[in-house]
């Protein structure tokens, strides 16, 4: 997606070879017209599946599944994240790592908004090291619903993620992907959609 490649050139902070600061449009602060066109595009790659659901992971991926939800005219829900391990409500429920944080939540989605009815698209800010999307598709595949894929905003392909969901059979759809960075310069894998 060319809108978005050329922001994260403009405005995005390379802090080091694996850690892309965005959060003056992405993920602090946001920019809503790129949001929506970002919803857009997860729409129309994912054009002709009989979505009924989009998923994903509070905080940074809530307003790309708003948008996406938008866009398909279906519902979306996001994956609550807790430090306690004792979970009282009736929830699907599994241990995520933070690859920013280097700590393990607890990630969870209530029984009442995900069945084995729901056909659900999985969606995110960043695929970096994958945790956080493979803790979702483990928690589709508690409620016995179907995935039809991940749409990432921002893929960072030198880490281990989109390897480890193709793995699964996962498809995969980023928005923008990040092949090497350095602050002087960021190399993005081209592709002939959007
Ligand atoms: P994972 O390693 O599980 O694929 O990524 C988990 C989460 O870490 C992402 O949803 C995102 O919020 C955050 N994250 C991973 N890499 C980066 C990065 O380079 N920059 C920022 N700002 N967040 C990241």
């Amino acid at each position: 997606m060319k809108l978005l490649q050329d922001r994260i050139r403009k405005d995005g902070d390379v802090l080091s070879s694996h850690v892309l600061k965005v959060d003056s449009f992405l993920n602090h602060q946001v920019d809503p017209l790129l949001t929506m066109e970002i919803g857009k595009a997860f729409a129309e790659r994912f054009a002709g599946e009989p979505i009924t659901k989009v998923l994903t992971i509070e905080a940074s991926g809530i307003q790309f599944a708003m948008a996406t939800a938008l866009a398909l005219g279906v519902p979306f829900v996001y994956a609550k994240k807790k430090k306690a391990v004792t979970l009282t409500e009736d929830v699907y429920s599994v241990p995520v790592e933070s690859f920013t944080r280097k700590e393990t939540y607890q990630v969870s989605v209530s029984k009442k908004y995900l069945t084995a009815d729901d056909t659900v698209l999985i969606v995110d800010d960043f695929l970096a090291t994958g945790a956080a999307l493979i803790g979702l598709v483990d928690i589709i595949g508690q409620a016995g619903a179907k995935l039809v894929g991940v749409g990432a905003v921002i893929e960072k392909s030198f880490q281990e993620g989109r390897g480890l969901l193709e793995q699964k059979g996962v498809r995969i759809e980023s928005l923008a992907r990040i092949e090497s960075m350095s602050p002087e310069e960021i190399h993005f894998i081209e592709e002939t959609a959007t």
